[in-house]
């Protein structure tokens, strides 16, 4: 009988780059509620899109007061498929599945896609790119398991009295919430 030991099946593998990322985004996250946190003592709530009832429009990217959206896409990892052909990534019917700009469906190539092992990618936002346009969100949602989401990023935003994203959402996806809890992200059960 063979000693060795049998290989962890994949997924234990993807399952701990999942975990890992997942951590690594939330730190991000944390880091950013402390900057808010510390510029924000008179604020009590600030402005957040509720993911659920955001319908993927473009007004994220162009009705921001500031130059560019304080609105940008956030990926929740632990959702994500993985997918090899992602459908937040690749336009539709892509000539090939590799990261030519013709094959990207992100106006800015703000996703950058790396290989995990065969057939898994991971997906991961350049926020300093993304303009908030929700395309890839609309991707993801569409066939994808939504992994993708747009959320203000406090670092941002201004905290404007009347938002005007919020003015204009067709989908009447923004409210304000709680200064300590700024965030409203995606997670397993949602
Ligand atoms: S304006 Fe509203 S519906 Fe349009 S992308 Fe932003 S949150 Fe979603
Ligand atoms: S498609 Fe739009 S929302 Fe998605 S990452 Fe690119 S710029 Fe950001
Ligand atoms: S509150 Fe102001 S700065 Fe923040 S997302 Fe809305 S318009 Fe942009």
């Amino acid at each position: 009988m063979d000693p060795t030991p049998p290989h962890p099946p994949p997924v234990t593998r993807r399952q701990f780059l999942r975990d890992g990322t997942r951590v690594a985004a939330m730190t991000g996250l944390g880091g950013l509620v402390g900057v808010l946190a510390a510029r924000s003592t008179a604020a009590t709530t600030v402005w957040q899109i509720d993911p659920s009832k955001c319908l993927r429009c473009d007004r994220c990217a162009t009705d921001c007061v500031l130059e560019q959206s304080a609105v940008k896409c956030v990926h929740a990892h632990a959702i994500c498929g993985y997918c090899q052909l992602c459908t937040g990534y690749f336009v539709p019917e892509p000539s090939d599945l590799n990261t030519a700009a013709e094959n990207q469906l992100c106006p800015t190539a703000a996703i950058k896609r790396t290989f995990v092992e065969d057939p898994y990618y991971e997906y991961v936002i350049d926020e300093k790119l993304c303009i908030g346009c929700a395309k890839c969100v609309e991707g993801c949602n569409r066939f994808g398991n939504g992994s993708l989401f747009l959320q203000i990023r406090h670092d941002r935003c201004v905290n404007c009295n009347e938002c005007s994203i919020a003015k204009v959402c067709p989908g009447d996806a923004f409210r304000r919430v709680p200064v300590q809890h700024p965030y409203l992200l995606k997670t397993m059960s949602h």
